[in-house]
């Protein structure tokens, strides 16, 4: 018998790729030539079971074994298709599963795209962190991300149904653009738009899946930083 340690024997290279597709991470054997070799020598292990003679005397059976000890999922998986190794059926519905959650497309709160699980790196979601003020306001009032967005699209929708929009003059439009703009992202202090989450200040990983968007914006409006930003914004103000 012979016991093989698959993973300090062979080896596994990880390398990020970029393509049109997102990031990707692309794994490689770095001992392909033992690989090959170990792969080789497993095959040809048998047991060759004992034949009866002419005179009803056993013939030796012969035992030639080999043990594979292998961490790496990746490589486990490989060497199992490379051999054709019978797979027990908690195996494949668990390697079934494991495609399933792979594949599956997942809701990010905090930039409102989709995403999955194996593209998400450090870098790949772009938000803001912070809860909204209302700069225009004396007390610079505190707004949550969706509510200033729902508010901006309100305001949007109210003005086109005003008839008497058309008749204003050139100072009362740009008085209401100037309005558009008053809402500002604590983080960044950039202006809010109606058309949502863009241009995010921070770029982290995507949120996990059992994140609501409750949750998110709970911990937006509660960071402690930019409660202390808003209050110092206010002081300053009011002296
Ligand atoms: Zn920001
Ligand atoms: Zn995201």
């Amino acid at each position: 018998m012979i016991v093989y340690d698959f993973d300090s024997l062979i080896g596994i290279n990880r390398s990020e790729g970029t393509s049109s597709m997102g990031r990707s991470t692309n794994l490689s054997l770095i001992n392909q030539n033992i690989y090959t070799h170990i792969k080789d020598k497993f095959q040809n292990t048998h047991i060759q079971s004992g034949s009866i003679s002419q005179n009803d005397t056993i013939i030796e059976t012969e035992e030639k074994w080999s043990v594979m000890v292998i961490r790496d999922p990746f490589l486990l998986r490989q060497f199992c298709d490379d051999v054709r190794f019978t797979r027990s059926r908690s195996q494949i519905e668990e390697e079934e599963a494991e495609m399933r959650r792979a594949n599956q497309r997942i809701k990010c709160v905090q930039c409102d795209d989709f995403y999955i699980e194996q593209e998400n790196k450090m870098g790949v979601c772009a938000h803001h962190d912070g809860f909204v003020y209302d700069n225009h306001s004396s007390n610079v009032e505190h707004w949550t991300q969706r509510a200033a967005i729902e508010q901006l699209l309100k305001e949007e929708a109210d003005a086109v149904r005003q008839p008497h929009n058309a008749l204003l003059t050139s100072e009362q439009k740009e008085q209401l653009e100037r309005q558009k703009q008053r809402f500002k992202f604590i983080c960044c202090n950039r202006t809010v738009q109606a058309a949502g989450l863009t241009n995010g200040c921070k770029r982290g990983q995507h949120c996990q899946p059992n994140v609501t968007l409750d949750q998110w914006e709970r911990a937006c409006d509660q960071n402690n930083e930019y409660q202390q930003k808003l209050c110092d914004l206010l002081r300053r103000r009011i002296q």
